[in-house]
């Protein structure tokens, strides 16, 4: 009988993430994580140009500090930026 591991024993944060930061923004406060180019492994889409983070790319996501009273954690709220985008949002 095979023993399937329990996802309770997995690591809690995938690798390549880097460490979290805060950011303090214009619209408020923000949790800013750097993402390694390994661990982007998908597009997303930069809120700051508009223009696709492309897999491979090192990039940061944010998300509320607070989270919105709408939504249950502010990991519902992640946005992945260029870096660059980021660093010059007001
Ligand atoms: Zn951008």
């Amino acid at each position: 009988m095979a023993r399937r591991p329990s996802k309770h024993t997995r690591p809690a944060r995938p690798l390549g993430f880097g460490h979290s930061t805060g950011a303090t923004k214009r619209d408020g406060r923000w949790i800013v994580r750097s993402i390694a180019g390994a661990a982007a492994t998908k597009a997303y889409r930069c809120p700051g140009c508009n223009q696709t983070v492309t897999p491979g790319t090192p990039h940061v996501v944010v998300w509320p500090d607070v989270p919105m009273l709408t939504s249950g954690s502010g990991l519902d709220e992640r946005r992945h930026w260029h870096t660059s985008c980021w660093q010059r949002r007001p």
